[in-house]
């Protein structure tokens, strides 16, 4: 087995990251060790939520096992981890802190690691992980998918919403990260993420992006 060093796969919220993984951990699976970075302390996962198997699940009903990586995990912790697999595969690769990415291209000298995240977050600022992989990786392959609103241009950004009370209500500045049931996300392109700029019903938004993309395509 030839090391193809470290990969970093891109991708907006549902471009299929999860299942790339799964597919080519089916390929391998004898050989691989399959981790995934979870943007938190050990410690904090040891207290009040603690989640009894972590997962990497695809939207298509998929999932396999996987080792949590923890923003406070040893990098010689890591390395015992990966030792003696010949793959390495990544979940969730945006939480990585860029010592943890060091660490994984040292491993990436004696195993093919493949990580998979997001680019950027609903800010439109890079995780630490995704920041130290697009200097790092020795390959950097994008997975695309269609933006959610006006579903016609490729997916760059996300923005993040809550429902209350019957109103969609944009979260702009909040924090990088809050837990899953807290908050919503679209996957868009550049315009349908400007134009949310302030507070908007998907549908209406998505019948104006979709109008304005047709006055630009006719040229006018
Ligand atoms: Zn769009």
């Amino acid at each position: 087995m030839t090391p193809i060093g470290l990969k970093f796969y891109y991708g907006c919220m549902g471009s299929g990251k999860s299942e790339n993984l799964i597919d080519t951990f089916q390929m391998v699976k004898a050989k691989a060790i399959v981790l995934q970075a979870t943007g938190s302390r050990g410690s904090d996962d040891l207290n009040e939520s603690r989640e009894k198997d972590k997962l990497v699940a695809s939207r298509n009903g998929q999932s396999i096992p996987c080792t949590a990586i923890y923003v406070d995990m040893p990098s010689d912790d890591l390395l015992s981890l990966c030792m003696g697999h010949e793959w390495v595969l990544v979940d969730e690769a945006q939480f990585l802190t860029a010592l943890q990415v060091q660490t994984l291209k040292h491993i990436s000298l004696a195993a093919c690691v493949q990580t998979y995240g997001l680019r950027s977050d609903f800010r439109g600022e890079w995780f630490s992980g995704s920041s130290a992989l697009m200097l790092n990786a020795d390959n950097i392959i994008e997975i695309p998918r269609v933006c959610q609103v006006c579903k016609y241009n490729k997916a760059t950004a996300h923005f993040r919403y809550t429902v209350k009370d019957g109103q969609l209500l944009v979260d702009r500045a909040g924090a990088q990260v809050v837990h899953k049931t807290k908050a919503s996300y679209v996957s868009c392109c550049s315009l349908c993420n400007d134009l949310y700029a302030s507070e908007n019903e998907v549908g209406n938004l998505a019948k104006t992006a979709a109008s304005l993309i047709e006055a630009f395509s006719d040229g006018t």
